[in-house]
């Protein structure tokens, strides 16, 4: 018989593994315990519509053999042919953990591998060889499959009684940092079975010796053997919360969707009323692993009285939630729904709704309780919540605003919008707002200047989705949101508007000759009153400002947009009167003069300059000539 070779990406894995330096070796036993589970599922779920399987039946056993010094895992599940052992167990990369760990190899490898297991191959951990015996339902055939380690394995014809799955291993030597003899031993497999495996829904057995007084002896003890149970079945979320502890919620999520970091938040909940059911939900602290790829699906898995119904049920959560994974089990739905039923089916309209409500309190709830940790969260998926807001007109936008949180100037960290209202100044209107790249070059925009000189707050917006979240929303509590670049930001007393007037229609020619300099450019060229220590700025006109046309024109569909821009002159900088003075008596230089000006306030915003030769030979002769 000819011995295959692994697929090269997975010798270079089970290599790795082998040799990880990682400690948590008895996480094997989880591993297969919960493949095995997974083929009483699919077994039992064939049974859904054959009749002829005995669905009483399913079940695991652990047979520990210390003559041997083998482990075998055997259930009678569905089992494998020769080509699934040979596509299962051949290439490691065919297991979903793995594929994430071959794209995450740069971390951590060895703490990931340990966090979360990689299935089959971990048995390797602790076998010096593994072979798994396998009959498919309905087929009468089995197939040894064979292996000691990354140089191959080999398959072979065999038999078998029944049908099932049978992993054997052959445990390593003990060494003197390792005892794997204690696998053999009763009490730790029945603590890890307890430990990592105790809700599985089918029963984990094992023959046990147990001393028993003998029949009619009040003295003398007996050994007998007999077969238990191992585990108590109750799926976790069916468990009552206060008997819950943390490291049991954390397991089951990080084996369960395959994280290898704790949730942020666990969301346990049990509804009794016209609909009834228990959900399990976690938030997970980082973004799923396959989150930003196109065929990410959301989705809670769903349950009718603790038999698996549907993977991913994606009516059962908003899409601007699609990061929250876990399950709901209810008595109410029936076992053979379709898809479609499902989706116009009352108990399932009426759970997503309280569900919803749920993840929303929740997280309110971290916001008021934990901030930190909420901003560890918004960091993360805050982006879903404004889309949210913003998608679909902003249907939803009102669900979702005080989820929102933005950077303010005053405090130096983010706040939720009711605390910028709540802490408005008493003559402030509005609700101002700046966007840019980064804080420190919002900071430096001549714009905010004047609204920091009235003590008003401002929210620094840097990430591109802010200004249409912001723009959706149009007010918060009655106050309107206002772009501190807004050309009509009206700040100024009744005075300053009429002194600003009068410069301005003093200059009126003059201001028309430089825009049309600008070649018309911009809208307007004035002089204004608000900025303190800069020369110049951009302010806009309408809805469109300068960093919402910088993100439509870089989406890569033809709609480009231009914002309306007004190029403003502080009149009390020098370079007023400089201008004054070029009217006066050098037009020619005045149109360099505008141009230059007009550049520097494009750069300011971060804009490029359209023509940067031409500017770059006027500031040269103009240095030239000083
Ligand atoms: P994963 O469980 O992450 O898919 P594994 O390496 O643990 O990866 O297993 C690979 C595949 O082998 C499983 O997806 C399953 O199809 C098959 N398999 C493993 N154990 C069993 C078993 N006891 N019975 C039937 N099929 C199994």
């Amino acid at each position: 018989m000819k011995k295959k070779e692994f697929k090269s990406s997975s010798k270079r894995l089970l290599d790795l593994m082998i040799n990880s330096i990682y400690t948590n070796k008895e996480i094997f036993l989880r591993e297969l315990l919960s493949n095995a589970s997974d083929a009483l599922d699919k077994l039992n779920f064939l049974s859904l519509t054959d009749a002829s399987i005995e669905k009483d039946n399913l079940e695991i056993f652990i047979i520990p053999n210390k003559n041997e010094r083998t482990l075998t895992i055997y259930d009678n599940g569905i089992g494998m042919s020769e080509e699934e052992l040979e596509h299962n167990l051949g290439t490691i990369a065919e297991s979903g953990s793995l594929k994430f760990k071959e794209e995450n190899k740069d971390q951590k490898s060895a703490e990931i591998i340990g966090q979360f297991g990689v299935g089959f191959y971990s048995a390797f951990m602790v076998a010096k060889k593994i072979e798994v015996l396998s009959r498919r339902y309905g087929s009468e055939n089995a197939y040894l499959w064979e292996s000691t380690g990354p140089d191959g394995y080999s398959i072979k014809e065999s038999k078998m009684d029944g049908y099932g799955t049978k992993i054997i291993i052959y445990l390593r030597d003990d060494t003197e940092d390792d005892d794997y003899g204690k696998y053999l031993d009763e009490h730790t497999i029945r603590s890890l079975v307890t430990k990592y495996s105790d809700y599985l829904r089918y029963p984990i057995k094992m023959e046990v010796e147990n001393s028993k007084l003998k029949d009619g002896s009040t003295t003398e003890y007996e050994t007998v053997k007999e077969i238990v149970t191992l585990n108590s079945m109750i799926p976790l979320w069916k468990k009552d919360k206060k008997d819950i502890t943390d490291d049991e919620y954390n397991n089951f999520y990080t084996d369960k969707f395959m994280d290898y970091e704790k949730p942020l938040k666990v969301i346990h909940t049990s509804v009794e009323g016209t609909v009834s059911y228990k959900s399990l939900l976690f938030i997970p602290s980082h973004a799923p692993f396959d989150y930003y790829y196109k065929d990410y699906k959301k989705g809670l898995e769903l349950y009718s009285n603790g038999v698996l119904i549907m993977d991913k049920c994606e009516d059962l959560i908003p899409d601007y939630y699609s990061f929250v994974k876990g399950l709901v089990d209810s008595p109410d739905l029936s076992l053979n729904i379709s898809r479609e039923m499902l989706q116009n089916d009352k108990h399932l309209i009426a759970m997503s709704k309280t569900i919803e409500t749920k993840i929303h309190n929740e997280l309110l709830d971290l916001l008021k309780t934990n901030f930190e940790e909420y901003k560890k969260f918004f960091s993360v998926f805050g982006s879903q919540i404004k889309y949210g807001v913003y998608n679909m007109y902003g249907m939803d936008k009102d669900k979702l605003k005080d989820l929102l949180i933005f950077y303010s100037f005053k405090k130096k960290d983010f706040i939720t919008l009711e605390e910028y209202v709540n802490t408005m100044e008493q003559n402030q209107d509005n609700i101002y707002y700046a966007s840019g790249e980064t804080t420190d070059k919002i900071d430096m925009l001549p714009q905010v200047e004047q609204v920091k000189n009235k003590n008003f707050d401002i929210l620094y917006l840097t990430d591109y989705l802010d200004e249409f979240v912001i723009d959706i929303l149009g007010e918060f509590n009655g106050k309107k949101f206002k772009n501190v670049t807004d050309g009509s930001l009206d700040l100024d007393t009744d005075e300053e508007k009429d002194q600003i007037k009068k410069i301005n229609e003093d200059n009126k020619q003059m201001l028309a000759y430089m825009k049309e300099a600008l070649s018309d450019e911009v809208i307007d060229v004035r002089f204004t009153n608000k900025l303190v220590n800069h020369p110049v700025c951009l302010t806009t006109d309408g809805k469109i400002s300068v960093e919402m046309q910088k993100v439509i024109n870089a989406m890569p569909t033809d709609e480009k947009v231009n914002a309306k821009m007004i190029l403003e002159i502080n009149e009390k900088h020098p370079i007023a009167n400089k201008l004054r003075d070029l009217y006066d008596n050098d037009r020619e230089e005045l149109k360099k003069y505008a141009k230059i000006l007009y550049s520097t306030s494009r750069l300011i915003e971060g804009l490029s300059v359209e023509n940067p030769t031409e500017v770059s030979n006027i500031i040269c002769e103009l240095l030239s000539n000083k």
